[in-house]
């Protein structure tokens, strides 16, 4: 037994010179024949050694093959990696290796190089080893014989395992963004790139949404760096789970983010993907102990109606999640061509707003706060109102932000605070008055200053004064929200928990906080109504906490009859609503109220109508080959009122025309001389900006082959009087502003 090894030994020698002979070249063995001279024989054995050392420092190993593929010579440290399996002379070469692990051009090519007797170098391979992972770079020589006879490989190997551990995270910091493991910008941008490119060709369509997470600031500041961080990963994890693709969300960098989606253009679809995300990333997050709550606003855009080239889309992705910012947070938004008129709409009113205080164009009005039980007026909200030189009157839902975002709001708040103050002091009475306090206001320490003087100047008694204070004020520091909570009540003054039930209210801080009042926003009321709601279940357990800690309860926004029965039988003490009244000028309070008591009766729609929307807007109707302009008067998701034709038959089809693509196709339900009520074959879906649009677009290639004006805006109305109709005979009907053949 003794002597097998040295056996062993003398035969790997004997390989092993072999092998010395031939990986050093082919001359050399050839010239020098290692076995005769002793010279030769020294140098062959110092070459020996030197190969053993090498082999005996595990950075690289060598093998031969027979001409079948066969291992001839293997460095002795690869066989002990196989625990399993005995490899050493006689197996078969590929079977050190796992080829699945191999890349697909590289699983294919040792087998093939093999085949074709081809010289290989650095070819990476997985071993086949059972334990670790290990990798290999393989380089391999075929060998002949004199007489030009293959005999066999032979080779070298290198352990590249490290090296490519290294590479690895080096792609993995390349493609995905460290904190959420999402792909990153750069990663996201060539993605977005290569399937519009791809797509070009094969008319398909790829939406984008571009994602910015609202008050993430106010958390990072508040809670720290690290709580921020925590935060973003948990965000990433919902959205991708939302969007049920890791591979297609990225995060951009800071709290933006972006979702690529191949082959979605149905904007239904996309509406409800964006408000299950919404809804998904507004619920409340738990980081270190600490609450916190944020929101989220999408701007979505698709390719190709949209733009063709990554540059284009994402630009209008950007401009539609700028537009949904601005109009309330929390909310999604289409790219239309509107936008970009919107967003320099925006800019200007921003200029002009700074003037707007000085030149005396804000107003403050009053809105009745009705009890519920008597219909007796006890109160006023006061609602600031813009009145803008040329535009006229602008609602707060557009300024507001705009001052918010250019902190305006603290002068503007100010001065409403004292104007309210001093209005409501001069009243008949003793009605309360309720001023709004932006989440901006709140934070400032001056807030309370600024109240007493307020209440000191106009001689208004706290306990009339009450501070309408939204949800978002605890995503602050709690201590500095407390603190602020105190010293408003130290003042005497009320206050009040406004638009809850808007995205992520809770139950929980109302116990904390010292509300007098709680107002239930009108989308939760409206929802209420609605079939299958469980908004009047909850409204229930709202008023019954609300009692239970000694709060009022205000339902807003109340407009229908059906509505107020609702509210009524859900026992809220009080009703802000057009059902009552709209918000009405001080003058016309003050005289309503030196009248004495003032009781309102409610009046309205029986019903909630479904949401129709008032337009005036021109747009195209085609019906056989002609192309009417023709204008909608309102529209809803499933018909609309348009005028422009004369007496249209009943049951005529047409497809209108809505611009930039959105073709719908409609029947003459009503007719009545120049006006007709049609019904829509499919219904038309939410914009996000309490707006309609078709799901689906026409490519405007499309339409311009068709001869369909392909900006409906501007509709040409000379050609279409000049239109030449002798090519396709007369237009089917008289109309007033002319008709168009169709190409
Ligand atoms: P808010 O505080 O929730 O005020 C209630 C809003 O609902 C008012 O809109 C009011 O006109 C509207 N409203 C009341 N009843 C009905 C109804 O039956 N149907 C409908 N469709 N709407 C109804 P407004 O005046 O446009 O104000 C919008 C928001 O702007 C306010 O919501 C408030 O958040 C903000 N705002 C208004 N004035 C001020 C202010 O002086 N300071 C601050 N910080 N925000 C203000
Ligand atoms: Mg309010
Ligand atoms: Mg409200």
């Amino acid at each position: 037994m003794a002597s097998q090894p040295r056996s062993k030994d003398v035969e790997q020698q004997a390989t092993g010179r072999g092998l010395l002979a031939r990986l050093t070249n082919r001359k050399f063995a050839e010239s020098v024949p290692v076995s005769d001279s002793p010279a030769s024989v020294t140098l062959a054995q110092e070459a020996l050694k030197l190969l053993q050392n090498y082999e005996a420092t595990g950075q690289g190993w060598f093998w031969s093959t027979d001409r079948d593929g066969n291992i001839v010579y293997l460095s002795s440290q690869i066989g002990k990696l196989f625990v399993t399996k005995t490899i050493g002379t006689g197996s078969p070469f590929a079977s050190l290796f796992d080829l699945s692990h191999a890349p697909e051009h590289q699983q294919r090519s040792l087998p093939f190089l093999f085949a074709r007797k081809l010289k290989f170098e650095q070819v990476q391979l997985a071993a086949a080893v059972e334990t670790d992972t290990v990798w290999w770079s393989v380089s391999g020589t075929p060998q002949f014989d004199p007489q030009g006879e293959f005999v066999g490989f032979l080779g070298f190997g290198i352990d590249i395992t490290k090296q490519r551990e290294a590479a690895e995270i080096s792609t993995q910091l390349t493609k995905y963004d460290p904190l959420t493991g999402l792909l990153n910008r750069f990663r996201m941008s060539q993605l977005l790139e290569s399937t519009l490119a791809a797509f070009k060709h094969q008319n398909r369509s790829c939406a984008i949404m571009l994602l910015d997470l609202d008050r993430f600031k106010a958390v990072n500041d508040t809670l720290g760096h690290p709580a921020g961080d925590a935060l973003l990963k948990q965000v990433a994890l919902r959205l991708a789970h939302v969007v049920g693709d890791k591979e297609r969300v990225s995060r951009l960098g800071g709290d933006e983010f972006q979702v690529i989606l191949p082959d979605v253009q149905d904007r239904g679809d996309l509406a409800l993907l964006a408000n299950e995300i919404i809804s998904k990333l507004s619920e409340p997050y738990v980081i270190d102990d600490s609450r916190c709550i944020i929101g989220v606003s999408v701007g979505v855009a698709v390719s190709p109606y949209d733009g063709e080239s990554s540059e284009d889309l994402v630009r209008n992705a950007d401009l539609a999640l700028y537009s949904a910012k601005g109009s309330g947070r929390g909310r999604y938004r289409f790219y239309s061509e509107e936008l970009l008129r919107a967003a320099e709409e925006r800019r200007a009113l921003e200029e002009d707003l700074l003037d707007a205080l000085n030149g005396g164009q804000i107003e403050v009005h009053y809105q009745p706060v009705v009890c519920t039980a008597t219909d007796r007026v006890g109160g006023f909200e006061a609602l600031m109102r813009w009145k803008h030189p040329e535009k006229g009157y602008i609602s707060p839902t557009i300024f507001i932000p705009i001052a918010e975002d250019t902190d305006l709001i603290r002068k503007l708040g100010e001065w409403t605070l004292r104007k309210a103050c001093e209005d409501a002091a001069a009243w008949p009475g003793s009605a309360r008055i309720a001023v709004n306090v932006s989440p901006i206001q709140f934070c400032d320490p001056n807030l309370p200053r600024y109240v007493m003087n307020a209440l000191a100047s106009s001689g208004l008694s706290p306990e009339r004064l009450e501070l309408e204070i939204t949800e978002s004020v605890f995503l602050g520091d709690s201590k500095d929200t407390d603190k602020m909570f105190a010293a408003l009540k130290d003042l005497g003054v009320r206050l009040a928990l406004d638009d809850f039930g808007t995205g992520y209210s809770s139950l929980s801080y109302l116990q904390h906080a010292p509300f007098d009042k709680i107002k239930i926003d009108q989308s939760f009321v409206r929802n209420a109504t609605e079939v299958g709601s469980r908004n009047s279940a909850i409204i229930t357990a709202i008023v019954a906490l609300a009692e239970a800690l000694g709060m009022d309860t205000t339902a807003e926004g109340i407009e229908t009859l059906d509505q107020l029965d609702l509210i009524r039988s859900l026992r809220v003490s009080h009703i802000q609503g057009y059902v009552y009244s709209k918000p009405v000028k001080n003058d016309h309070l003050t005289k309503r109220l030196s009248e004495g008591e003032w009781t309102i009766p409610p009046s309205g729609h029986a019903r909630q109508r479904h949401k129709r929307i008032s337009m005036f807007r021109k747009v195209g109707a085609v019906h056989e080959n002609h192309y009417y302009p023709i204008f909608i008067r309102n529209v809803s998701a499933t018909g609309a009122l348009i005028e422009g034709l004369i007496d249209v038959p009943i049951g005529t089809k047409f497809v209108i025309d809505f611009g930039q693509g959105q073709l719908v196709v409609a029947d003459v339900v009503r007719s009545k001389k120049n006006q007709q009520g049609i019904k829509f074959e499919s219904r038309m879906v939410d914009d996000g900006n309490g707006g309609l649009c078709t799901p689906h677009r026409v490519p405007r290639s499309w339409l311009a082959a068709a001869g369909i004006p392909v900006d409906s805006d501007g509709i040409d109305r000379q050609r279409v009087l000049r239109a030449d109709f002798s090519k396709s005979g007369l237009p089917a009907f008289q109309t007033e502003n002319g008709a168009m053949p169709l190409a």
